[in-house]
């Protein structure tokens, strides 16, 4: 599955970052996979929001 960037057209690309959410009153941090599509030629991003599973 390819992206292109709405600003300059060239393929983005997908990447994986993981968000680590402090919750208060729990010691045990929650994990949050974010996928993100990143243009390599500028600085635009955007979330992925097709979701693997949760349809
Ligand atoms: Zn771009």
């Amino acid at each position: 599955m390819r992206r292109e960037c709405p600003q300059c057209g060239e393929f983005m690309r997908q990447v994986t970052r993981e968000s680590v959410l402090q919750v208060p009153g729990n010691p045990q941090p929650t994990r949050t996979q974010i996928r993100e599509w990143v243009c390599p030629e500028c600085d635009y991003f955007e979330e992925d929001d097709s979701r693997d599973g949760d349809a």
